[in-house]
């Protein structure tokens, strides 16, 4: 395993020497010891990425485009490691780790090493004589602040728009799940990428992550995370105003109308929660269900939630592995008890498992529940975990109501097999993303983001590609008549 930080091309130990345990999730074990990245670290790294950015802004963009393709194939000739190595960070069961994380890293780096030189500028139409056409410049130095829950999926979702437009970037993953971004990184130097293009600093938020937000000399911040981080990082980008893009929490609205497939719907909402232990931004954490349905849905679905496999990551039998971090888990054990003094009735779950082998980890178990009201703490509130909560309606209004009751605004699905329904819904649902008759499906092509407390800005598509750069606009005088504003100077 790599253990040092990945600064202009090589890897080192942090200046000050310090070093940080990476937990296996599975059992609380330690995988292995890594160097911690502080200020100090962040500035060489934001120094090596500054110092590579012109000769990476001049490589050709098919040139910087054929790196990304390169990247992606390396990724699967080595799909096996990166996803075990995934697995055993995070507590990703190894299925979701072959079959999702890593072809979905590898796609992405794939989509924007095809488009880097697909970012055309304008020609408009201004005053007669001028040619006046725009550019898309990078920006510089982009700094990309990921969290734990799919930790090699966003490196791509940060790094493969940054790279492609022309920007260096140096990356602070989360100080939990540090393993695949180091693995990433030396893959990327494998396959050709100039020493500085991109550095990754692990650490901690408050010292790595801190410095990283407020240097002089980054550009833009891309952060996903929670939104009360989100919110410093928006505080910490005024001292050289730069650009700043937020995938913050969510708290999805998966409605179940009384004419939907509900084989599909079950199915698809169990996913909707319960893939990565609902450790998603885009989660279906809360199932609102039409009245006339409710109790023949919660059946299969509660039947459903208890025959989920719980087990160790590494076993492809496992269907939900481990909580990513202790701290984590107890967290969400918590809101399960809040819930409950709130008045929610337990369906299914509600506790970690009392399995011995599963009790050194840092499980819980699906965990459903009936809340009285939507608007309670647990359905207001980010759980970010595999608790969902159960709310009915008999109205399409009052399924947008309690769709639409939350401050976040990210991902959100509904079950129908009338289309008008679908389309009229999808309109009203407060969403940056809405699913019809699926639930968290994200390609690197669509716009990826919310609105709201769930932040701003896009990942993925041209959407993103923009993001990374600025606009120049240059105008060219080939044939213009200007009358001189001072006639006596001619
Ligand atoms: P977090 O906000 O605690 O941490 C995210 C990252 O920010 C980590 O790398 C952390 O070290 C860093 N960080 C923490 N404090 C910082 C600071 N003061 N300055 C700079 N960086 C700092 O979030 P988390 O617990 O790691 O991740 C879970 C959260 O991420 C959830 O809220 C989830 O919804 C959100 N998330 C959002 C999306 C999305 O695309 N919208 C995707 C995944 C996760």
């Amino acid at each position: 395993m790599l253990n040092d930080l990945f600064i202009g091309g090589a890897f080192r130990p942090s200046l000050s020497g310090e070093r940080l345990p990476v937990v296996n999730p599975f059992d609380g074990s330690v995988l292995t010891e890594i160097a911690e990245g502080r200020a100090e670290d962040i500035d060489a790294a934001v120094a090596a990425a500054a110092d590579a950015f012109p000769t990476w802004k001049a490589v050709p963009a098919s040139e910087r485009g054929k790196l990304l393709l390169r990247l992606a194939d390396a990724l699967e000739s080595n799909s096996e490691e990166f996803a075990r190595l995934e697995s055993l960070n995070t507590g990703h069961p190894i299925r979701d780790s072959r079959g999702l994380d890593v072809p979905r890293t590898a796609a992405c780096f794939r989509y924007f090493g095809g488009i880097a030189d697909k970012l055309e500028g304008d020609v408009i139409p201004v005053d007669t004589g001028f040619l006046n056409y725009v550019v898309r410049e990078p920006l510089g130095v982009v700094g990309a602040v990921v969290p734990w829950n799919f930790p090699m999926m966003f490196c791509s979702w940060k790094l493969g728009p940054a790279l492609a437009a022309g920007n260096t970037a140096v990356l602070k993953p989360s100080e939990i799940t540090p393993l695949t971004s180091l693995r990433l990184a030396a893959l990327m130097k494998e396959v050709g990428f100039p020493d500085g293009v991109v550095n990754v600093v692990p650490g901690f938020g408050n010292t790595a992550g801190e410095r990283l937000a407020t240097h002089p000399h980054v550009a833009k911040i891309a952060f996903t995370g929670s939104t009360a981080v989100g919110k410093r990082i928006v505080e910490y980008s005024a001292s050289n105003l730069k650009r700043v893009q937020l995938e913050l929490g969510g708290k999805g609205a998966n409605i179940v109308f009384e004419d939907a497939d509900l084989v599909a719907a079950v199915n698809g909402s169990a996913w909707a929660i319960f893939h990565n232990q609902g450790q998603a931004c885009i989660a279906g954490s809360r199932l609102i269900l039409h009245e006339s349905i409710a109790e023949t849905f919660l059946e299969r679905f509660v039947k459903l939630a208890r025959s989920i496999r719980l087990g160790d990551p590494l076993d492809p039998q496992t269907e939900m592995g481990p909580l990513t971090s202790a701290i984590h888990r107890d967290r969400v054990l918590s809101y399960i008890k809040i819930a409950v003094d709130d008045g929610a009735e337990i369906i299914a779950g509600g506790k970690a498992p009392s399995d011995a082998l599963l009790g050194r980890g840092f499980f819980i178990e699906p965990t459903v529940l009936r809340v009285p009201d939507f608007r309670s703490r647990v359905c207001q509130e980010e759980v970010f975990g595999p608790v969902v909560t159960v709310s009915t309606f008999a109205s399409d209004a009052e399924a947008i109501d309690i769709a639409n009751s939350t401050d976040y605004a990210l991902g959100g699905g509904l079950w129908t097999q009338n289309l008008a329904r679908a389309h009229r819904i999808a309109a009203h649902m407060r969403s940056g993303m809405v699913w019809v008759n699926s639930y968290k499906r994200v390609h690197p092509g669509s716009p990826f983001g919310g609105f709201g407390l769930s932040g701003y800005g896009r990942e993925m598509g041209f959407e993103a590609l923009h993001q990374y750069t600025d606009p120049k606009s240059v105008w060219i005088n080939y044939d213009a008549s200007i009358p001189p504003w001072y006639p006596r100077s001619s």
